[in-house]
């Protein structure tokens, strides 16, 4: 029996996308689908630079874990730009870390997801204080099948 896989971490805002050779409506091409794990291996690598140490180690995974899922994430962006594919962007194992907020003032407790574009708060969403502060980050919410 196969091991349940384990969850990576993905800091990157997961949205679903496709992109397509121009021109060829999607139902006529081969799509091919990156896992957002895939994606977020290559952002970290790729565009941030990092070493795969790095990588590996935000994401939550093992170097050679890391190393596999970058191979593969690579040979799909190649094939579907050589094939003239639909990449599709979507689904995987993973996880978006949640930021944790505490305000002072009335003891209320919020998450803001990793990378929602919600930024920092100003303030409770409750009593509307200002005194708030960060809580320890935590790896929760479950985007499973995405
Ligand atoms: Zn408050």
């Amino acid at each position: 029996m196969p091991r349940p896989r384990k969850h990576r971490r993905v800091w990157h805002e997961p949205l679903p996308a496709i992109f397509k050779p121009v021109g060829v409506p999607l139902r006529h091409l081969q799509t091919i689908t990156l896992l957002h794990e895939e994606l977020e291996a290559l952002r970290l690598t790729d565009l941030e630079e990092r070493y795969q140490e790095d990588a590996a180690e935000q994401m939550g995974v093992s170097r050679s874990t890391l190393q596999r899922i970058l191979t593969e994430a690579r040979r799909k962006v190649t094939q579907a730009l050589v094939e003239e594919a639909a990449l599709h962007i979507e689904g995987g194992t993973f996880r978006v870390p949640t930021v944790r907020w505490q305000c002072d003032e009335c003891g209320h407790r919020w998450e803001i997801e990793h990378g929602s574009g919600q930024g920092t708060p100003a303030r409770c969403p409750t009593c509307g204080s200002a005194t708030i502060r960060l809580r320890r980050m935590r790896r929760k919410k479950d985007l499973r099948g995405f």
